[in-house]
């Protein structure tokens, strides 16, 4: 995908986010990776009237590299995803008021699953971070959740999506809105009931051959530590607090990408038929 592309692709869904709803006044911001750089929204703009001219680059660690506007005050939070997700090539922040209302209540509807397709695309738990103070401590209590998850629930905030690109964070920000809407509503109606536990071993298998899941990233990043070489370097992250444990390796651009799945569609309807016979 070209420059172009991905800042098209960044006022596109910023603008999408306003239309559905999830934002209101400044909230919200969605960022791409762009060479080595960051591509984001600006801060103090409605997501309505993001435009490709109103865009910023920064660099890792924040700093302006391009552009006449200034970064957004959560860029923290991306940049956290950054670093310590090298496959991260997007990353979507909204303010959807289901998903919301759930992280302000403190309620772990999420953590439970109770959606097939919803394993599959994002696992057996959507978890919320605990609210922390904008800044540092909001980057150091996100960072233990990027390893084993694609979005999450911010405490008392909204909800942080990314993946392979602009679309995909932004649908999955989607997925968890549309859960937090179901959730609620089967609220009414005696709560949701959980998926038996029979059926996550084939859902989970589902989801490793797309291709999503730490399990399925860390098969790809062996095989292409085994075919590729790669250099890595030590990021350094000056927006946020690094992580507690470690210096951050960022894959340099250039690197190998990971095979793409080859029918997501197919497979999680042969898994869910498979799941459903072994009943
Ligand atoms: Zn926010």
């Amino acid at each position: 995908m070209n420059d172009r592309t991905t800042r098209e692709q960044v006022v596109d869904y910023a603008r999408r986010l306003h239309a559905r709803g999830w934002v209101a006044n400044h909230d919200g911001n969605v960022s791409a990776r762009l060479g080595g750089r960051i591509v984001t929204t600006p801060t103090a703009t409605s997501k309505a009237a993001v435009t490709l001219d109103s865009l910023l680059v920064v660099d890792e660690t924040g700093e302006r590299i391009a552009g006449s506007t200034r970064a957004p005050g959560e860029l923290g939070l991306h940049l956290t995803v950054y670093a310590r997700r090298a496959d991260v090539r997007a990353v979507v922040h909204a303010h959807p008021p289901a998903a919301t209302a759930l992280a302000c209540a403190g309620s772990r509807l999420l953590e439970t699953p109770f959606s097939a397709e919803a394993v599959v695309s994002l696992g057996t738990s959507i978890p919320t971070v605990p609210f922390a103070p904008p800044g540092r401590e909001a980057c150091a209590a996100l960072a233990p959740f990027l390893a084993d998850h694609d979005a999450v629930l911010l405490g008392n905030h909204g909800v942080l999506a990314w993946g392979v690109d602009v679309e995909q964070a932004y649908l999955r920000v989607e997925l968890v809105e549309q859960l937090a809407r179901v959730a609620l509503d089967a609220e009414r109606v005696g709560g949701v009931k959980p998926l038996p536990d029979s059926v996550l071993p084939a859902l989970l298998a589902a989801r490793r051959k797309a291709g999503l899941g730490p399990e399925a990233r860390a098969g790809a990043t062996a095989a292409t530590t085994a075919t590729t070489a790669t250099t890595t370097k030590t990021a350094r992250v000056v927006a946020c607090a690094p992580s507690p444990d470690a210096n951050v390796e960022v894959i340099a651009p250039g690197r190998a990408a990971p095979a793409a799945p080859a029918d997501i569609a197919t497979i999680i309807r042969e898994e869910l038929a498979r799941a459903l016979r072994e009943r």
